[in-house]
């Protein structure tokens, strides 16, 4: 059996493991993947931390990781629309297809979805197998770097894009890897005045880098309140949770304007105070945000990206996949934007 190097979570505890897994071979609709470049996701960490949701979903021993780029090296005899050698990257959420949503053409909520590097194995290896549905052809206009970051970027792209935004003052909480992102969508697509938020200097600095207007660092003691005082604002017209802390949502909810709108990407906890009176009287819509819609988002992204956004500023760590420990390393320190693993 010819085997591939892959990055495993070969045991239930802290670490990721280089080892030899056999390579995949396609089934009748599937595709295999040459991985040429992954980035390592916030969940990635969270499986290499073994954390509490991570006991409770991975299943050991698995092939992590769900952000990549590369080309097709073999096709099941049933795909049609593909050519080996093509450079591809793909939507991480299998649908099954067959569901209610699924039908009704709402794949990114249904209900049986599996996740690539979660719940099979994923694309932190030579060779990642797929349903060739799945897979996106890149344009030849996305760089290599911005194609293996097009599943987080879609993660903004779906939260950003949830509300229009031309003229309208953006409030981000949660300047992380996908919030930087979310900066330089509100930009592109029209906002007027973007705030970010994080706890990290560093981060808010590629905040604005990516276009926001003001930034904000609660651990310093500067509040929301001073930019909306300091921009001459009544309030955000938009909101966009993407930090999953509570204080930041509660902080988010008071500096928000009469009948605005917020997506919540961050996964906040279940056990906190939520200001519901004000959420009410304020008129304010909530919507939840769950991986990228298929295939608008996708479409979204690469007009994005044709259009001339500009994602370099988010991308600040670039090491070889045998050097992954270092990129784990300082995903954990959190002094870094998108860390990108070579496999040339
Ligand atoms: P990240 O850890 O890179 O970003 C979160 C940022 O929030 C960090 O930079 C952190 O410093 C900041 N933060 C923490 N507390 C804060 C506070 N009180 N005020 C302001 N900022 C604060 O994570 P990410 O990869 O960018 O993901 C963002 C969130 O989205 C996470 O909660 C993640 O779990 C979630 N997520 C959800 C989906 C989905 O489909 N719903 C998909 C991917 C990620
Ligand atoms: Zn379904």
């Amino acid at each position: 059996m010819k085997t591939m190097k892959a990055l495993v979570k070969a045991r239930p505890e802290r670490g990721l493991w280089m080892q030899e897994v056999p390579i995949p071979e396609p089934g009748l609709n599937d595709v295999i993947i040459k991985i040429r470049k992954s980035a390592i996701c916030g969940t990635d960490l969270h499986i290499y931390k073994w954390d509490e949701w991570s006991r409770k979903t991975i299943k050991t021993p698995m092939v992590i990781g769900h952000e990549y780029m590369g080309t097709i090296e073999k096709m099941g005899a049933g795909v049609t629309n593909l050519k080996p050698g093509e450079r591809v990257t793909g939507e991480g959420h299998l649908a099954c297809g067959h569901c209610r949503n699924c039908r009704r053409g709402k794949e990114h909520v249904c209900e049986n979805t599996v996740g690539i590097g979660v719940h099979i194995d994923g694309s932190f290896a030579e060779y990642l197998k797929i349903p060739s549905s799945n897979v996106i052809p890149l344009d030849s206009r996305i760089p290599d770097d911005w194609a293996a970051i097009m599943d987080p970027f879609g993660n903004a792209t779906h939260t950003a894009l949830s509300f229009p935004l031309i003229g309208e003052d953006v409030l981000i909480t949660g300047a992380g890897l996908i919030g930087g992102m979310a900066v330089a969508i509100a930009r592109f697509a029209g906002a007027r005045f973007i705030v970010a938020s994080d706890l990290s200097d560093y981060r808010l600095d590629i905040a604005k880098k990516m276009g926001a207007t003001l930034t904000v660092n609660p651990s310093k003691g500067e509040k929301i309140s001073d930019a909306v005082k300091l921009l001459k604002m009544r309030g955000f017209d938009i909101g966009m949770e993407m930090s999953g802390s509570p204080a930041a949502f509660v902080e988010m909810i008071s500096n928000m304007y009469n009948g605005s709108s917020i997506s919540l990407l961050g996964i906040l906890p279940s056990d906190f105070e939520v200001p519901w009176s004000e959420i009410i009287f304020k008129a304010i819509t909530l919507k939840g945000i769950y991986g990228r819609e298929m295939w608008e988002t996708w479409y979204k992204m690469e007009q994005m990206i044709i259009g001339g956004i500009d994602l370099d500023p988010v991308i600040t760590h670039r090491f070889s996949i045998d050097d992954f420990q270092k990129g784990f390393d300082i995903m954990e320190e959190g002094k870094c934007g998108k860390v990108i693993l070579n496999w040339d």
